[in-house]
C-alpha cells in the first residue's frame, strides 16, 4: 500500500483511498464553471458544471495527494506536495526555470458528474514540457499514473482524459484514445505499459503507431524510445 493523503487547510492527512473523497467537490461547491473558460471550450467541454477535485500522483514514490479547491485558484497542486523530499516550493515548482519542479509527480483533476455517480480523471499531459513540470510527458507515464491511481482507490471504470493547460482534452487525444482502446483508467493500467513498452509499434512518448521493428528514434516526435522506456519517472 502506498501513501495516500487528503489535503485541506494546508495539511496532509493520511487516508486509505481516494475513493470516498472524489465527490466531495459537489457538496463543497467546487465546480468547473463555463464563465472562467474560453467561450469555445465552454461550448464543447464534456465536464462543464462537474465538481472539481485536484490530485497529484507519483508512481515512483507510490504516493497520491488530493484535495478540493474551495475556489478555482492556481497553485494548489504545488501546495499539496510542499515539504516533500526533492520538490521545489510553490510557486517555484511552476516556473519554466524550476530546479526540482514537481519532480516525478503528475497533476490531475477529477471531474465529478453531479447527475450520476460517474466521473472523469483528467491528467495533465504534454510531450513539450520538461519532465519535472508536473505533467505526464510521455504516454508511458500516463499508463503508470493510471496504475498508481487505481491502486490508491481511483475507480477503474472512470474515463481518463488527456488535459491541456486549459483543462480540456483536445479532439486529437480523444480520438487517439478511442482508436487505441485507451478509454478508462483500467484500460490505461491494463494495456498501457505493454502498448508503450518494449517491442511495441507505439512510441512510448507521443503514441505514434507507425513504428517499425528496429527503430531507435520515433519518426513522429524524434525521441530516443529506449531512453523513454528506461526513464524512472
Ligand atoms: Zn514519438
Amino acid at each position: 500500500m502506498g501513501s495516500v493523503y487528503y489535503f485541506a487547510h494546508d495539511q496532509r492527512q493520511h487516508i486509505d483511498s481516494v475513493g470516498p473523497f472524489l465527490r466531495q467537490s459537489i457538496a463543497i461547491g467546487s465546480f468547473m464553471l463555463g464563465k472562467y473558460m474560453h467561450e469555445e471550450d465552454a461550448k464543447t467541454c464534456r465536464w462543464v458544471g462537474f465538481g472539481i477535485t485536484k490530485g497529484i500522483t507519483s508512481p515512483a514514490r507510490d504516493t497520491t495527494v488530493l484535495g478540493v479547491p474551495a475556489l478555482l485558484q492556481g497553485g494548489m497542486h504545488g501546495d499539496m506536495i510542499a515539504g516533500m523530499p526533492a520538490v521545489d516550493p510553490n510557486p517555484l515548482c511552476y516556473e519554466p526555470a524550476h530546479v526540482l519542479g514537481f519532480a516525478d509527480f503528475v497533476r490531475w483533476v477529477y471531474f465529478a458528474n453531479p447527475a450520476n455517480d460517474t466521473g472523469m480523471l483528467g491528467v495533465d499531459f504534454s510531450i513539450a514540457e520538461r519532465a519535472t513540470a508536473g505533467v505526464a510527458t510521455t504516454m508511458l507515464r500516463l499508463a503508470r499514473v493510471a496504475s498508481t491511481c487505481m491502486l490508491h482507490g481511483m475507480p477503474g471504470n472512470c474515463e481518463l482524459a488527456l488535459l491541456n493547460p486549459r483543462m480540456i482534452e483536445p479532439d486529437y487525444f480523444f480520438n487517439y484514445r478511442q482508436t487505441a482502446g485507451l478509454l478508462t483508467v483500467a484500460d490505461w493500467s491494463a494495456k498501457g505499459e505493454a502498448m508503450f513498452g518494449e517491442d511495441s509499434q507505439h512510441c512510448p512518448r507521443c503514441g505514434n503507431t507507425s513504428l517499425q521493428p528496429g527503430d531507435v528514434y520515433c519518426s513522429s516526435c524524434g525521441c530516443q524510445m529506449q531512453l523513454v522506456r528506461n526513464s524512472k519517472i
